[in-house]
C-alpha cells in the first residue's frame, strides 16, 4: 500500500527538520524521516551551535544575514529562537584582514544586529580576565548566539509531527524516481509516494545522488576544564581555533587533526593527538597553563567542494531536491536554507519558474554529470 505525501524529507538533522517544518506550516503534506531520533544521529548532535554573521566569503555572510533575520519570524520564532542564548562573539583575524572586516561592518551592521571592531586591550574583561597579547584585529558581534542544536531540531520536528508525519528510527532504503512529479520512497515495510523528495541526509546524502561531489569531514571537539573564565565564544581565524564557553570554566574547542571520508560511517575514531591538540589550543587562546581535557567527541559534517551549501533540484526533470554540504555552518544557515528550499519547492509544485535568487548555491554545480536520478538503491 502506498502512502501519499506532497514532499518527503530524508534526514531530521537541523536542516531537514527546518525545511520540513517550513513546508508543513505552509500547508504541504510532509513526511520527515530519520534512521535515528531527530537531531541525535548526525552532525546536529554535536554541533557547536554558534550563530554569528561574519564570514570571509561574502555569499556566506549574505546567507547568514538572511538566516539571522528569519530566526525571529514565523515558525522559527517559536522553535529555533527558543533554543538560542545571546552570548556575543569575538572573531580575531590577522591585521591584513582589517579592510574585509570594515567592509562587512559597513554592509551588514545595523541596530538590530550591531558589529564593531574592538581593541585587544578592551577584550580584557569582555572575553577573558586577561586576553593573550597577539597581533590581531577583533570583530565583536554582541548579538551573536549559542544555540542548543538538538533542542531546536526537536522543536522543529515536533511541528512536523503535529502537521504531517514524523518517522524516527526508520531508514530510507531506496528512492525510485517515476517522473518529474512522482518519486517513491521505500522504507522497510512501506512506501511513500510523493511529488518531490528533499535529501537532507548530511554526510549520507551522497548515496542518494550519483555523481555528487560531497565528502564527510570529521570536526573533532573537546570539552576542556580551564582555570580562566571564558565569557563569550571566540574564533581565532589565524590559528583556526575556537572556544565556546559551556559553563564558567568548561569550554568547547576544536581539535586540529581531521579526516575526510565518503561517509560518516567510514570515519576513524578520535585519537590521543586530538586530546593533546585541544590542550595546546586552549593554552594559546586563553593563556591557561593547565587545561584538563574532559572528553573528545567525534563531530563531523558534509562538505561541498567550495564550502558553500548545495541547495536545489539535482536536475531540471528530477523530483530530487538536495539540501546538504553545510560545511560546518549548517545551524546558523538552517532558517535561510529552509526559506530558499520552500520558495524553490513551491515554484516547482505550482509549475512556475523558480526565481534566480541564491542560484550560486545550486546543487548542480557539484554534480559530476547532470543525469536525472532515475532510481537509487545504495
Ligand atoms: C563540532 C561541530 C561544531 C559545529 N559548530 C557549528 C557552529 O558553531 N555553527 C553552525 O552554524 N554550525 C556548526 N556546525 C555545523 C552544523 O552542526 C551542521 O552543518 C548541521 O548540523 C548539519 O545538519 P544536517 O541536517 O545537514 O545534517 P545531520 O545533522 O548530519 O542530519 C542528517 C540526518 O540524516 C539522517 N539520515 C541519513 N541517512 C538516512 C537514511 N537512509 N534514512 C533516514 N535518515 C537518514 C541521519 O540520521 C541524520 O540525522 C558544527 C558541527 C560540528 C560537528
Amino acid at each position: 500500500m502506498l502512502m501519499d505525501y506532497d514532499v518527503a524529507v530524508i534526514g531530521a538533522g537541523i536542516v531537514g527538520a527546518s525545511i520540513a517544518a517550513r513546508l508543513s506550516t505552509a500547508g504541504l503534506a510532509v513526511a520527515l524521516i530519520d534512521k535515528g531520533a531527530a537531531g541525535a544521529g548526525g552532525a546536529s548532535a554535536l554541533s557547536g551551535g554558534l550563530v554569528r554573521l561574519y564570514d570571509p566569503d561574502p555569499l556566506l555572510m549574505d546567507l547568514a544575514a538572511f538566516s539571522i533575520d528569519l530566526m525571529d519570524d514565523g515558525i522559527f520564532a517559536n522553535t529555533y529562537a527558543r533554543a538560542l542564548r545571546r552570548s556575543g562573539a569575538i572573531y580575531r583575524a590577522a591585521p591584513e584582514q582589517m579592510d574585509n572586516l570594515c567592509r562587512a561592518i559597513e554592509q551588514h551592521a545595523s541596530p538590530r544586529y550591531p558589529m564593531r571592531l574592538i581593541a585587544s586591550r578592551e577584550l580584557d574583561g569582555v572575553q577573558f580576565p586577561h586576553c593573550p597579547d597577539q597581533a590581531r584585529v577583533n570583530l565583536y558581534e554582541p548579538h551573536a548566539c549559542i544555540g542548543n542544536v538538538r533542542l531546536a531540531t526537536q522543536l522543529l520536528a515536533d511541528v512536523v509531527r503535529r502537521n504531517g508525519l514524523l518517522l524516527e528510527h526508520c531508514e530510507v532504503r531506496a528512492i525510485d524516481c517515476k517522473s518529474t512529479h512522482e518519486v517513491q520512497i521505500r522504507l522497510d515495510e512501506s512506501t511513500l509516494r510523493c511529488r518531490a523528495v528533499v535529501v537532507a541526509a548530511g554526510g549520507w546524502s551522497r548515496q542518494w545522488v550519483p555523481g555528487l561531489q560531497l565528502e564527510t569531514r570529521s570536526i573533532p571537539l573537546a570539552r576542556v576544564l580551564t582555570d580562566t573564565e571564558c565569557r563569550m565564544p571566540l574564533i581565532d581565524a589565524v590559528s583556526q581555533s575556537y572556544l565556546i564557553p559551556l559553563t564558567r570554566q568548561v569550554v568547547q574547542t576544536g581539535c586540529g587533526f581531521r579526516d575526510t571520508q565518503q561517509s560518516p560511517d567510514d570515519l576513524p575514531p578520535t585519537d590521543l593527538r586530538n586530546r593533546q591538540n585541544a590542550v595546546e589550543r586552549v593554552r594559546q587562546l586563553t593563556g591557561c597553563m593547565h587545561p584538563e581535557v574532559l572528553d573528545v567527541l567525534p563531530g563531523f559534517d558534509s562538505y561541498s567542494p567550495d564550502g558553500r551549501p548545495l541547495l536545489g533540484f539535482v536536475g531540471e526533470d528530477s523530483p530530487v531536491f538536495l539540501a546538504s554540504g553545510m560545511s560546518g555552518l549548517g545551524f546558523k544557515f538552517a532558517p535561510g536554507i529552509a526559506q530558499i528550499a520552500f520558495e524553490q519547492m513551491q515554484s516547482r509544485l505550482l509549475g512556475q519558474e523558480a526565481s534566480a535568487g541564491w542560484s550560486a548555491l545550486c546543487s548542480r554545480r557539484a554534480m559530476q554529470h547532470a543525469d536525472v536520478v532515475a532510481g537509487v538503491q545504495p
